[in-house]
């Protein structure tokens, strides 16, 4: 890999970063990146209310506001330096398959907060895409070749979700080009990792897979199902990956306006996910195929040419290493719950 192009990070310690969705996972995560950093005005915004964001970051100003209504989002907007933007309805695939039209209002939360911070003067505007806005007609193997950034047009996206994704990239992409608006566009590929959704029909298969395990673990049952038949295949990052990328993807210039993968180019089959899975829990456990369940495209993988190129860089952290906090996270947030505390992170 050539040189990191850790870019042009201008900002002062004192300037203020908006992160929308950080009452969800990987906003949280970045929210506490920031302040690690040294930044000492960062406002995290969420429409949940406080006591159920999956992590609040002392020290930073945490707002409830739905970010679908223009007026809110000039408020959360007000004074920013950067903004980013990771407020979505979205969830793993038993979601986005069942919830189209929640996923596509999300359209909302970009097309007004992108207004906003344009219109509040910040520097840097950040929007998260995702894979699901490829074209699933390239996605329909096991082996399918890895997706690159080319490959979002002609567009066939995922119903919903991803189509909303394309059409948010675009109007990002067109307040650069019409106003210099400077817009950065990462494209997340699957992300897992601790203080993200375990449980409740939201989750994605890596925290799905790890609490099946730590139940039926629990329970001392023997068996566990499995949605599809085990061989749909995805990479899947870490999130201390997505962290890392997204603030280089933000500061380089030559990616303004520029949609980019951001994932991990390791492929497992959700088999070889359950692999990991139980050998972080020390257990191996009967698989029931459950073949009429929500189970997306059959394969998809990050082309990570572009990025190597461009920043140097790539997400890199194996799924064996990620997989062990993120079950351990989950086991406690499991038997905290069982005995009836909450949640701890
Ligand atoms: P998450 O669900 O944990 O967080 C999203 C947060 O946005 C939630 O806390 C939710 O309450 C908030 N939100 C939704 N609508 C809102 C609104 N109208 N106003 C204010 N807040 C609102 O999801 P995440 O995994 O952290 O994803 C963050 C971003 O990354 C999303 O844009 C998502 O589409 C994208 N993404 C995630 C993945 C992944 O694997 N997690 C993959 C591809 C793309």
């Amino acid at each position: 890999m050539g040189q990191p192009k850790l870019a042009s990070n201008t900002l002062d310690k004192n300037d203020l970063i908006v992160v929308a969705g950080a009452g969800g996972f990987i906003a949280g995560a970045l929210t506490k990146r920031f302040q690690d950093q040294g930044f000492t005005r960062i406002r995290a915004v969420d429409r949940k209310p406080l006591t159920e964001w999956y992590r609040r970051t002392p020290g930073v100003e945490c707002l409830t506001m739905d970010l679908s209504e223009p007026a809110n989002c000039v408020r959360a907007c007000e004074g920013a330096a950067e903004v980013y933007c990771l407020a979505a309805d979205m969830g793993g695939m038993g979601f986005i398959e069942r919830f189209r039209i929640e996923c596509l209002r999300s359209v909302l939360v970009n097309t007004h907060m992108v207004e906003a911070a344009w219109r509040a003067g910040a520097q840097r505007y950040f929007f998260s895409s995702s894979a699901c806005a490829y074209n699933t007609k390239l996605q329909q193997t096991t082996d399918s070749r890895p997706l690159k950034e080319s490959d979002a047009y002609p567009a066939f996206a995922e119903r919903g979700y991803g189509w909303e994704k394309l059409f948010s990239e675009m109007v990002c992409q067109e307040y650069w080009a019409e106003r210099g608006f400077r817009t950065q566009i990462a494209r997340f590929h699957n992300v897992y990792g601790p203080w993200g959704t375990w449980d409740g029909g939201r989750e994605k298969a890596p925290a799905a897979l790890s609490r099946k395990v730590i139940e039926a673990k629990d329970k001392g049952q023997k068996w566990i199902e499995v949605w599809g038949d085990g061989s749909q295949a995805r990479s899947y990052m870490l999130v201390d990956d997505v962290i890392e990328g997204i603030d280089r993807i933000t500061h380089c210039d030559e990616l303004t306006a520029t949609p980019i993968n951001l994932g991990s180019a390791e492929l497992l089959s959700v088999n070889e996910l359950l692999d990991h899975i139980e050998a972080v829990a020390g257990v191996k456990l009967e698989r029931r195929y459950k073949l009429d369940a929500p189970k997306g495209v059959v394969g998809r993988n990050s082309d990570n040419t572009m990025i190597r190129q461009v920043l140097g860089w790539e997400p890199s952290i194996p799924f064996k290493q990620g997989i062990k906090p993120t079950y351990e996270w989950i086991e406690k947030q499991y038997f905290a719950r069982k005995s009836g505390q909450r949640p701890v992170a």
